[in-house]
C-alpha cells in the first residue's frame, strides 16, 4: 500500500516523547518532538473548531461547479484558521485536503461535501476522546474498576476503536540505547550537502542492534495520529487529572503529585503559578465536597456505562446515551462554578443530587 504526501513519520521510543517527521513532500520535511504523549489528544478535545464550523456555513455550496475554485480557498483559509492553535491538527486537515483536491476521482461536489463532512467529524471525535480520556484514564472516575476494566467497557461502546488499523515501516533511524536521539537528525535543503557515509557511520556506531533498523507508524490523517497517541497513553499507563482551578484535564507527565495545569489562567500566570499560592485547593483529595460530588457522579456513570453487560446483548444502560450527555455537561458546569466561587460546596452537592432524582431506581 503506497502512501501519498503529506504525511507523518512517528517514531517513538522508550522517553514520553513522540519523534515526528512532518513530511510535506519527499524533499521538505520539518521534525518534532512532542513531548508528554497525551497532552495533544487533550488539546484536541479542546481545541474550538466553532469559528471553521461558521465560515463552512456560510459557503456557497448551490452551484459548486461554478465557484469550485472560490470555496478551495476559503477551505484552505478555514483550515488555517486553527494554525499555531495545535500542534499537529491543520498539519493533517491541511493534508485531507491535499489528498481529497488532488488525489481522488471523486467529483466537485463530492469533494466538497467530503470536506465539510470531515470538519463535522472531527467535532464528532472530540466528543468520543473526550469520553475515552475520562472512561480508561482519569483516577477520578469509574475508580472501582482496574485499567483493562475501563479499557474494555471503552472498547464495548466504541467498538471500532478495537479494530482500528495502523500503518508502519521500517527504517534506519538515529535510535542510541532505546532513545531517538534528535541531535542526529539531519536537517537540510540541499541532499548533496550531506556527508550521507559520514552520517550512517555516527549512527551506527551508538547502536545496539547490527544496524540501527526501526520501525515507524506512517500517520496519514489526524484519525490516525490522535489514535496512536491515545493507545501510547494507555500503553504507558499516563494518566489524566482534573486542574483543581481552572477544573481542564491535563496530562500526568510523571509520578509527581500534581493539582493544577500548566495553562494560563489569568493575565499571563498560569493555574499552576497561581494554585501554588493559594491556601485553599479544590482538588478531590483536599475537599470533602469535591469528594461527594465525585460518588455521586461515579455512580451515574457506573450506572451508564454498565460493566456487568460486556459479553451480553442485554440492554443495561439505564440512561440514553442523550441524557447521560447533558447530565454529565450539567456536573461538571456545577463542578465549575464551585471551584470559581460561584456557588459552595453544598449548593453543588444539593444541586447535584436534585439533578440524579429522576434516575433512582
Ligand atoms: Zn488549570
Amino acid at each position: 500500500m503506497e502512501a501519498t504526501y503529506p504525511l507523518a513519520r512517528v517514531f517513538t521510543d522508550k522517553t514520553n516523547n513522540l519523534n515526528v517527521f512532518f513530511d510535506e513532500s519527499p524533499t521538505a520535511n520539518q521534525f518534532v518532538q512532542l513531548r508528554d504523549i497525551g497532552k495533544c489528544v487533550v488539546e484536541f478535545c479542546e481545541l474550538d473548531f466553532s469559528q471553521c464550523l461558521e465560515e463552512i456555513k456560510k459557503l456557497n455550496t448551490e452551484t459548486v461547479s461554478s465557484n469550485f475554485e472560490e470555496i478551495k480557498n476559503r477551505f484552505w483559509y478555514i483550515v488555517d484558521l486553527l494554525k499555531d492553535k495545535h500542534p499537529y491538527v491543520q498539519f493533517f486537515l491541511n493534508s485531507q485536503m491535499v489528498l481529497t483536491f488532488y488525489g481522488s476521482d471523486k467529483s466537485k461536489e463530492e469533494q466538497v461535501d467530503s470536506i465539510i463532512h470531515m470538519f463535522y467529524y472531527y467535532v464528532d471525535l472530540q466528543n468520543t476522546y473526550r469520553i475515552a480520556l475520562e472512561v480508561c484514564l482519569s483516577d477520578e472516575v469509574l475508580n472501582e474498576y482496574t485499567l483493562p476494566e475501563r479499557l474494555l467497557l471503552f472498547g464495548n461502546n466504541f467498538p471500532t476503536f478495537n479494530r482500528y488499523m495502523l500503518r508502519t515501516r521500517y527504517g534506519i533511524a538515529p535510535m542510541s540505547y532505546g532513545e531517538f536521539d534528535k541531535s542526529r537528525v539531519i536537517r537540510y535543503s540541499d541532499p548533496d550537502e550531506v556527508d550521507m557515509k559520514k552520517v550512517l557511520a555516527d549512527t551506527h556506531r551508538d547502536s545496539q542492534t547490527p544496524i540501527n533498523m526501526t520501525n515507524y507508524f506512517v500517520i496519514q490523517t489526524l484519525e490516525e495520529m490522535l489514535y496512536l497517541e491515545f493507545m501510547e497513553m494507555l500503553k504507558r499507563g499516563i494518566r489524566i487529572k482534573r486542574c483543581a482551578l481552572c477544573d481542564k484535564y491535563f496530562v500526568l507527565a510523571d509520578k509527581r503529585k500534581r493539582e493544577y495545569c500548566d495553562r494560563v489562567y489569568k493575565g499571563n500566570r498560569t493555574c499552576k503559578q497561581i494554585g501554588a499560592k493559594l491556601k485553599f485547593n479544590k482538588s478531590v483529595e483536599g475537599d470533602q465536597f469535591l469528594q461527594e460530588f465525585q460518588t455521586i457522579y461515579n455512580r451515574m456513570y457506573s450506572r451508564y456505562y454498565r460493566i456487568d453487560a460486556w459479553d451480553s446483548d442485554r440492554l443495561t444502560n439505564k440512561l440514553s446515551e442523550e441524557e447521560f450527555k447533558q447530565w454529565s455537561y450539567l456536573a461538571s458546569q456545577l463542578r465549575l462554578a464551585y471551584k470559581e466561587g460561584h456557588i459552595t460546596g453544598k449548593q453543588m452537592i444539593e444541586k447535584l443530587s436534585k439533578s440524579t432524582e429522576y434516575e433512582k431506581e
